[in-house]
This record gives structure tokens, sequence and C-alpha cells, in this order.
């Protein structure tokens, strides 16, 4: 089995999200059931710098778009027996951001590219994956190219949308210009053209990465104006959870943590993360305070609204707060002025840092999700083995893994609500705190946390089966 993935990013080489932690796991999950992968993405900038030493170059190719005729240079980086190109082009990739103003033309080279330099490489797929609005194109490149040359007709396609709020929606003239498309790919709307609605009607499959989201996009509500579409398409749809990479997010062996624990150890050890993590965030060292925790993208899609609308209500209670994120410059101003008005109690770092990250996994009593909608969500499932108890919104991939502690039978590894609204969110993170101070029943509810399993080996072969099952009807025709 060859499985060729294309994505925007993929760490450790570019990250902003979820998609990057997935781009990390899902192949070397795959690699170790024998399966031959590949992934192919952008050589950004800082890639280059970084890993100047490591990556080499294979050679370069031309590749035309319409009246371009651009330069392609392949890298070639091998670990976890996954083989790594980058596509090189300074012009698109040369910028220090992952994502700009020329994303319809840098996604367009290196959904082109990616077909490209098959041929060069040798190497023919047995399936293509594809992942978000930034691939989706490739589906109807193949549909109206691709599969009628012989080097690659028998490919399959699988698209799996990890996020369906970001469609890459351009004007059908920039398109038109980069690309070598027929007529009959511009329908609908006469004036946009939809990259992520490429990629639903024309993959031969299409997954989401949870079951609940899998049904959820199906209606208008969720759908972000193509739950018809999606409806139509429901025969090819299936949700899978992702997984954590628990190479990466364990705190049995995590690096990045200040005092490595297991389920056995947490106890003690886990307080002394904390006191450590307040320290170096200047707030009071009161270990016995429970320590609320939050790491997302500033955006509306997390539920920040939710969090600044009970901010006065949560610091008039005896816990502290730590927000990691960055994002919306509004949020970023009202989080400011938060952390100025409780000084002692609450602390916005805004910006990007994988750390600081791994060390409030590690240190925070309670975690915050209360997204409005969430495909998967990585946060709550990284949570849950650093025995960090999340407080969720019971949507999508969060109602999927995050199960409300119930006192009378003990089960459960968070707490959640339903219905989005300020009440319902403040009276459960309540309850989470007075749950704190009682703490056998607090430790069981952490132990349940601990010993959930979310790595990536069973979804891995879920993904797997989809794929056996397009290569088996390939060779069936
Ligand atoms: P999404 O993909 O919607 O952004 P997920 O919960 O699926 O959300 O994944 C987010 C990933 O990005 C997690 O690994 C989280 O720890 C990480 N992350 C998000 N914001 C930051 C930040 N400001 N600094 C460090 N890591 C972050």
């Amino acid at each position: 089995m060859k499985v060729l993935m294309v994505a925007s990013e993929v760490e450790p080489f570019a990250k902003t999200g979820g998609l990057g932690d997935v781009l990390a796991a899902l192949p070397k999950a795959l690699a170790k059931t024998n399966v031959d992968v590949r992934v192919i993405m952008p050589l950004y900038r800082r890639i280059k710098e970084k890993y100047q030493n490591e990556i080499h170059h294979l050679g370069h190719i031309f590749v035309d778009l319409n009246w371009r005729h651009q330069y392609c240079g392949i890298f070639e980086y091998k670990a976890n027996h996954v083989t790594y190109y980058f596509i090189d082009n300074e012009f698109y990739y040369g910028s220090d951001h992952l994502y700009d103003q020329m994303d319809l033309e840098r996604f367009c080279f290196l959904s082109v590219s990616a077909f490209e330099i098959l041929p060069f490489l040798q190497f023919t797929p047995d399936i293509l994956h594809i992942h978000d609005w930034h691939t989706g194109v490739m589906a109807a490149l193949f549909d109206d190219k691709y599969q009628h040359l012989s080097f690659y007709q028998n490919i399959k396609i699988v698209y799996t949308i990890h996020n369906l709020q970001y469609q890459g929606k351009f004007e059908v003239g920039h398109v038109r210009d980069m690309l070598p498309l027929s007529d009959k790919y511009y329908y609908g709307d006469p004036y946009i053209v939809n990259f992520m609605a490429m990629g639903i009607r024309y993959a031969h499959r299409v997954t989401t990465v949870s079951p609940s989201y899998m049904q959820e996009i199906q209606t208008p509500m969720f759908g972000e104006g193509l739950d018809d579409l999606l409806k139509e398409k429901k025969d090819h749809l299936i949700g899978i959870l992702n997984g954590v990479d628990y190479d990466i997010y364990n705190p049995e062996n995590d690096p990045l943590i200040f005092y490595k624990y297991n389920f056995e150890s947490y106890k003690g050890i886990k307080k002394k993360n904390k006191e450590a993590l307040l320290k170096l965030l200047n707030l009071p060292v009161k270990p016995e305070v429970p320590l609320i925790g939050m790491i997302g993208r500033l955006a509306t899609q997390k539920g920040i609204d939710l969090v600044l609308s009970i901010m006065d209500q949560l610091c008039t209670n005896n816990m502290m707060f730590v927000l990691l994120g960055n994002g919306d410059l509004n949020f970023e101003n009202a989080l400011m002025y938060f952390q100025q008005k409780y000084p002692t109690r609450f602390k916005a770092i805004l910006k990007f840092d994988n750390t600081l990250a791994h060390q409030i996994y590690a240190g925070s009593d309670l975690f915050l999700m209360p997204s409005q909608f969430e495909p998967c969500g990585l946060a709550q499932m990284i949570c849950l083995k650093y025995g960090t108890i999340p407080i969720v919104h019971e949507v999508g991939g969060l109602k999927d893994t995050i199960h409300s502690y119930d006192e009378f039978t003990h089960k459960g590894n968070g707490f959640s609500f339903a219905g989005y609204n300020a009440h319902n969110f403040m009276y459960t993170i309540q309850r989470a705190l007075q749950l704190y101070y009682n703490k056998n029943e607090f430790h069981r509810i952490i132990d349940n946390a601990m010993h959930c399993d979310y790595s990536w080996n069973s979804s891995a072969l879920k993904y797997k089966k989809i794929y056996n099952e397009l290569t088996k009807k390939s060779k069936e025709k």
C-alpha cells in the first residue's frame, strides 16, 4: 500500500494548529502498519533555515500554471519510516508566514506541483490523501486531467475535512488565471470558486475528524453553506476521530515539562509542575488553589466570547487562570484588559509557544474548551494524558471524547455542558471547582482521564481500511 499525503502544514516542520499535529502523527502511525507513506508540503522559509543540514535537494522541475512557467525545487527528508518531500519556490514560500494574502497562488502551486513531481520521483501512490481546502482542488485536477494519464490513472483520492469553516473561496477570474481546469468545474456561483467544495465533490471518499462532526456538518447550523453538498455525498462520508501522538504528548517522557510523571506518580509531581508554572508566569505560588488553563487560537470558534463574558464572575472565585493563544486582535485586547483588572488571578500569554503549551498541560488542574463547534479538537485529548481535566461544550469531537463525570457511577473523564451560553458554562466551571476540593473524587476523575487511550493506533487502522476498500475497488475494475 502506497499513500501520498499533501498538506499545508506538518509538524515538526510547520504548524499553526491541529492540522499540523495530525500530519505529524497519522503518517507515522500508518508507517508502523507497513504502509509506504510519503508527505508533500511547501518548503516555507523557516523550514529551509532550520532544517538546512538535514533536508537534501533531489532536483527540480518546471511547473506550468497557465502562462506561468515556474521553478519547483524538490527536497527530501526521511524520519520514522516516512518520506517527506518539500516543494521549493522562493516566490511562493519565501514569506515568514504559513498563510498570507497569496494563499490562492501558493496552494494552487502546491496542488499542481504535487502531481507533477511524481514522475520525477518515479512514485505512483495507490492513495492520494489530501487535507483541508489548501489541497481540495487536487481532487478536481485529478478528475479533469490526471486520471486520464496512465501514470496516475489508478490513484484513488481521500479528502479529509479538518475544519469546514475555512473553505478557500476565491474569485473565478483569479482561479482561471492560475489553473488549467475545464469550464465544467466552474459551476454554481458564477463569481466564486470553493476549493473545499471541490475536495468534497471529486474525492472518492471524504472523511471528517470525528463522527459527531460528520453528522453535524450535514445540518445548516454547522454546514457552513455546504450542508446540501455534504448530504448529497453522505454515502462517501465517514468520521474518524483524530488521535494524540503520545511520543510527543506524554508526561512520562516529555522533555518540555518541568517534572515528569505518570498515573502512579501524578499526585505528588503534578503539583510541582503547577508551582513551577505559576512561578514562571509571575502568579502567586499557591499550589492549593485550582489552576485553570486554556490553549488555542483566539478565534470565535474556540468560544473566547463565552470566556470573556464570564471573566468577572470567574475571577471572584478562588482560582487562577492562564490562557495561551493568539489571533483576533479584539480578543487579545479584551484579554489584556482582564489581565490588568485581575493581576493575581489571570495571565494571558498572547503568542504561539509550544514549550509553554506543554507546561500548561502539565501544570493546570482544569482546562477550558468551550468551542462553538469543534471538528475534533486535540487539546482536550492531550489534557487527559496529563491528568488535566477538561471542561468542554458538548459538540463535535469534544462530545465524542469527553464524558461528563457522574458522582454516582464514578464514570467520566471531564465536565461538559450542552447549550452554548455563559450560564451553562459558568455553572459547569463552578461544579468542577467544587469537586476539585473533594480530593478523592477529583483523583478518581484524573485516574479515569489518564487511563483513556486516544492514541493513533485504532484511527490509523480505520484509515487503512478505507484505503484498502478503495484500492480493492480499483483493482476489480
Ligand atoms: P485547532 O486545530 O482548531 O487549532 P486543536 O485543539 O485541534 O485546535 O489543536 C490545536 C493545537 O495547537 C494543539 O496542539 C495546541 O496545543 C496547539 N496550540 C494552539 N494554540 C497554541 C499556542 N498559542 N501556543 C502553542 N500551542 C498552541
